[in-house]
């Protein structure tokens, strides 16, 4: 049985290997590069701010 690096992505969903861990979530790499050029006017922006409400949180306990 091979152990594979693979991750589910805190923002897709879905499992990938590529990508990075902030603290304990994981984000895959094309989340991240949308992530990066989403305007804060754009629609897309909640979702991403709601997702990484749940880091933040873990970031301040
Ligand atoms: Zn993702």
């Amino acid at each position: 049985m091979s152990e594979n690096e693979r991750r589910t992505c805190m923002v897709c969903g879905e499992p990938k290997d590529e990508g990075m861990t902030i603290v304990t979530e994981f984000i895959c790499s094309s989340c991240e590069s949308e992530m990066v050029k989403t305007e804060t006017e754009d629609e897309k922006y909640p979702f991403f701010v709601r997702r990484m409400r749940r880091l933040w949180v873990k970031f301040h306990v």
